[in-house]
């Protein structure tokens, strides 16, 4: 691991936490309006920042959940499809002049008005840099503590509620995410959603506040396990980082 990297990476999370703290006191400074370029007109635009968003840089190596997800995913996956969504993202802000200093909650937690550029990359973003945060190698074996007690409460048992949550994982058709979310009454709730949306955004079918998620597009597990879905489902919990799961859990019940 490289130090010089994680302290960068932390330094990201931090100042992301810190911004999306910021936001439920800051006016929202976002238009939906493709402004003209160059006009000299909108002050913002004058002093408007790179936006900048930058690739996270993985918490672990590329090999380190091997053989469950292989190397080569994982280095494409992170580097090209992650770098892709950030990018992207950035085209975008930079393309409708919008505010520079939104945080990344505050443009998921708004798509609904902005253009379709906008959903899919913040999306893509968000969700990739929750995933890689809820894996890593030789994590606990299940949840302990409170978000045991949430499973017992909803579930049979854990086994009834990793049946079900590879349910929503298989079930789901096409590209998209399965997600365990807390919602708005403290409970916990599976599901799947399209492409990328995520379980914050304003327009998102259904709502919470992810703690656990899985990539169900073919790019996360084509490679090595092909038409396979299940069998990537089955090895991935292994590499679940439940810490990482409980951590959240405790913040999104906040
Ligand atoms: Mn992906």
């Amino acid at each position: 691991m490289n130090k010089t990297l994680f302290s960068t990476r932390r330094e990201f999370l931090r100042k992301s936490a810190c911004v999306a703290a910021a936001a439920s006191i800051l006016p929202l400074i976002s238009s939906a309006v493709p402004q003209k370029k160059n006009s000299g007109t909108h002050p913002a635009s004058q002093s408007q920042q790179t936006p900048g968003f930058q690739l996270p840089p993985l918490p672990y190596a590329y090999d380190a959940l091997e053989p469950f997800i292989d190397t080569e995913t994982m280095r494409i996956h992170h580097d090209k499809h992650h770098q892709a969504y950030v990018s992207n993202l950035n085209k975008a802000i930079h393309e409708y002049q919008l505010a520079g200093d939104l945080s990344l909650d505050e443009l998921i937690r708004e798509v609904g008005p902005k253009p379709a550029a906008f959903r899919n990359n913040a999306g893509g973003h968000w969700n990739h840099t929750i995933f890689w945060d809820i894996m890593k190698p030789g994590g606990k074996k299940h949840p302990e503590g409170e978000l045991l007690d949430a499973i017992h409460a909803q579930f049979d048992d854990i086994e009834d509620f990793r049946r079900k949550f590879a349910t929503v994982a298989l079930s789901h058709f096409g590209s998209g995410w399965a997600w365990l979310v807390v919602t708005n009454t403290g409970r916990l709730n599976l599901f799947s959603l399209p492409n990328q949306d995520n379980p914050l955004m304003d327009i998102a079918a259904k709502k919470g506040t992810p703690i656990l998620c899985l990539d169900v597009w073919e790019h996360a597990y084509y490679l090595k396990y092909q038409n396979l879905r299940n069998e990537y489902v089955d090895a991935w919990w292994k590499v679940v980082n439940w810490d990482e799961v409980m951590k959240r859990y405790q913040t999104a019940k906040k």
